[in-house]
């Protein structure tokens, strides 16, 4: 396929955005939506601090996997499951500021038995396998087919679970919509495709709240991703929620960087994402793409 100079600015932002709303979401994760209006007012800069008491503009365990991630396939020019789960260990013993229990387990796993698949478990439904799946998405832009299919066995690695390989195919296909051009419209039939499959993922009416389980937190993200009109309020949404408002605020902001671009996303916000993060993340994007292009 060709890829446009608006595809590939699509990616950027579907990465730049990821490690933004992680950013900005990780000052507010675990409270409460009261306790962060008590607080904050509104929370709507990247002021760091938060339970893991980060610096402006630091981001989590979302943004280092998905790095971890994207590096490892960009290395090996494929969709190599076992580089990604090497490239994981690195990442865990890299002492990054946090780990999903779930994902250290299944990191752990892989190195004691080698296996590139957790047992299904029951408690699996996390967020974990989700929240990397956008380099699905963007790695797989010739073929939804491949979009899926990557999502799912990238989340396996740590999360097996029929809830967390609908919402990391959806995810995935989601993203790359956006970063293709297909628009709003394309995105939410992808979510609306996920709810009538399972109900766990359908709006209920009541304004959703993330929390360590996969549909809370597709559900908050799919929320302010229909009820707002730019990237800014989308983002400020999510993350005012609180909850696991760093992951949700990530997949909001992949979703919402790869819908408008670039230009979309609040330049203060850009300009206070870690530098380092900042070129790894555009790096990725050019790498990402060219696996599917
Ligand atoms: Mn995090
Ligand atoms: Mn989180």
């Amino acid at each position: 396929m060709v890829v446009t100079a608006g595809v590939r600015d699509r990616a950027r932002a579907a990465m730049l955005g990821f490690g933004v709303g992680d950013a900005l979401g990780a000052t507010t994760e675990f409270m409460t939506p009261v306790e962060i209006r008590h607080r904050y007012g509104v929370h709507r800069t990247l002021r760091g601090g938060g339970w893991l008491r980060l610096r402006p503009g630091q981001v989590t365990d979302d943004t280092g996997m998905l790095l971890a991630l994207a590096e490892a396939v960009a290395e090996s020019g494929r969709w190599d499951l076992e580089a990604i789960a090497r490239g994981f260990v690195t990442w865990l013993r890299s002492r990054p500021v946090d780990v999903g229990a779930t994902c250290a387990r299944g990191i752990r796993r892989f190195l004691v038995e080698g296996t590139l698949q957790a047992p299904p478990g029951e408690w699996d439904a996390g967020n974990g396998g989700a929240m990397r799946a956008p380099a699905a998405g963007i790695a797989s832009l010739s073929s939804p087919l491949a979009a899926g299919g990557r999502a799912v066995r990238q989340a396996r690695i740590t999360h097996n679970h029929p809830l967390s390989d609908a919402a990391s195919a959806a995810v995935a296909l989601m993203v790359r919509a956006a970063v293709l051009g297909l628009g709003f419209e394309a995105v939410d039939r992808v979510a609306r495709a996920l709810g009538r499959r399972h109900p766990a993922f359908r709006a209920t009416g009541v304004r959703p709240v993330s929390s360590p389980y996969v549909a809370d937190t597709l559900r908050t993200v799919l929320y302010f991703l229909r009820t707002t009109r730019s990237f800014e309020e989308c983002l400020v949404g999510v993350v005012n929620q609180g909850g696991d408002a760093d992951t949700a605020g990530a997949i909001a902001g992949s979703l919402g960087g790869g819908l408008g671009g670039t230009a979309a996303i609040p330049r203060p916000w850009l300009r206070r994402l870690d530098p380092q993060v900042r070129d790894r993340l555009e790096v990725a994007a050019e790498n990402l793409i060219r696996l599917g292009g």
